[in-house]
């Protein structure tokens, strides 16, 4: 058994992703770039504004939305900006 990429599903050993959806997401997902600056900036912003401020940014660069908070949720993590919610209990 393998596990799909994008939403680390179990699939078979000849596959690389469980579906052509998680294939474009997992691609769409590798491209999308987030500048230290721009991230550090989101951080010290009020949510209401950091939302803005990522939804101009998912427009301007035309990626998807749900796409790049993922991402900048993952890169605020390993940034340390915020904590990363699997290993609170
Ligand atoms: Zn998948």
């Amino acid at each position: 058994m393998s596990h799909c990429p994008f939403c680390k599903k179990k699939i078979a050993m000849s596959k690389a992703f469980c579906s052509r959806s998680c294939k474009e997401n997992y691609f769409q997902l590798i491209a999308i770039q987030v500048p230290k600056l721009f991230l550090r900036r989101l951080y010290t912003l009020p949510k209401e504004d950091r939302e803005v401020e990522i939804e101009q940014f998912s427009h301007r660069h035309g990626w998807r939305l749900d796409l790049l908070r993922n991402k900048i949720e993952e890169e605020a993590i390993r940034m340390g900006y915020i904590e990363d919610p699997t290993l609170k209990n």
